[in-house]
């Protein structure tokens, strides 16, 4: 089997293998698609604070189950069966696992990130992360529930509602993911971006409202589509500028999700968040509740993935690919690897 390896920043070194086997409670599966998560290069780029060389990066994946462990009870995982997996392993233990909010485990360790993940041709995870895929999606669509089951838990956690008026700041794979959940949920969305290409995209998924925050301002955007105001804002780039942008545009006592993933200290005005009753809230990764309604949001044509999908490479091909996204951010949206 061949394997991915990042040892160091800025190139990806390959390694035949052998297959692994499965461990008594786990299971072997055989990827078909790895997509390339923004966090995967900031990991390539060693910018990532809890993703660190060596590892074998990838945790949105597809592929086929290729043996089960002894000591598996699950009798509805059977060998050849399409899957998903749910990458995150967490302790069980901690408060947050014992109330129900496993995606903040204090122990949270995920597949791909801190465990040997997809961008090889076997990977093994406990039986209790893989998820049957429907044979209505494509392994590309199953490489994306991950994304969007983090769009899923961001409008949750956002408490969306039918009617609302939401700014997603940021036409990005997840802030147009955010963009399709919040509209699923009944709710008014304007979008922002700096990438008319990006708000191209955002007008053919049917997102009412697009503004370039390069030409136009964000408030003057938003005086037609909500004279009162957003009332939820998902920032969804984590930049230092776009977070204060969320800060400045928003209006008293409505709330930001913080969805981007924010690289070092930001400084924000703090005297408007006190001020205007602003809620600010952090948002990590997802439970499994989170993924079914991604995979029902997909079934259902709620929300569209094909306009998201940019290139697939070859494993072989991985320094190619990530170079490819680093140099085209622009043009890019979700790009994959073919595993087997
Ligand atoms: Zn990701
Ligand atoms: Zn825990």
């Amino acid at each position: 089997m061949l394997q991915a390896n990042l040892f160091r920043d800025f190139e990806f070194e390959l390694e035949q293998l052998e297959e692994p086997q499965p461990d008594s409670d786990g299971i072997v599966i055989k990827v078909e698609i790895a997509g390339i998560c923004g966090s995967d290069l900031h990991a390539f780029e060693g910018k990532h604070p809890f993703v660190k060389p060596p590892i074998v990066m990838g945790h949105e994946f597809s592929g086929i189950i290729h043996q089960i462990g002894r000591e598996v009870a699950d009798s509805s995982l059977q060998v050849g069966q399409r899957v998903i997996v749910e990458p995150s392993i967490t302790c069980g233990q901690c408060y947050n696992c014992r109330t129900g909010r496993y995606n903040i485990c204090d122990h949270l360790k995920v597949i791909g990130c801190q465990i040997k993940g997809g961008y090889a041709t076997y990977v093994k995870v406990p039986a209790a992360n893989v998820i049957p895929l429907d044979d209505s999606l494509t392994y590309e669509d199953g490489a994306m529930i991950e994304p969007l089951a983090v769009a899923v838990h961001a409008v949750e956690l956002g408490k969306v509602k039918a009617g609302d008026h939401i700014v997603i700041i940021g036409a990005g794979t997840i802030g147009l993911l955010v963009a399709q959940a919040a509209k699923a949920k009944g709710a008014k969305v304007a979008i922002s971006d700096l990438q008319d290409s990006r708000l191209a995209i955002a007008r053919q998924l049917g997102i009412d409202v697009q503004i370039n925050s390069g030409k136009a301002s964000i408030i003057d955007g938003l005086k037609m589509f909500a004279p009162d105001g957003a009332d939820i804002i998902f920032e969804c780039v984590g930049k230092a500028f776009t977070l204060r942008q969320s800060v400045e545009i928003a209006r008293k006592g409505s709330r930001i999700v913080i969805v981007g993933v924010v690289e070092g200290d930001v400084s924000l005005p703090v005297h408007y968040i006190q001020d205007r009753e602003l809620e600010l809230l952090g948002d990590l990764m997802y439970t499994r509740k989170d993924f079914q309604q991604a995979l029902e949001l997909v079934q259902n044509k709620e929300v569209l993935l094909d306009p998201l999908k940019t290139k697939t490479y070859m494993l072989k091909d991985i320094n190619e690919a990530f170079r490819y996204v680093l140099d085209n951010p622009a043009d890019t949206l979700k790009v994959f690897l073919k595993i087997s």
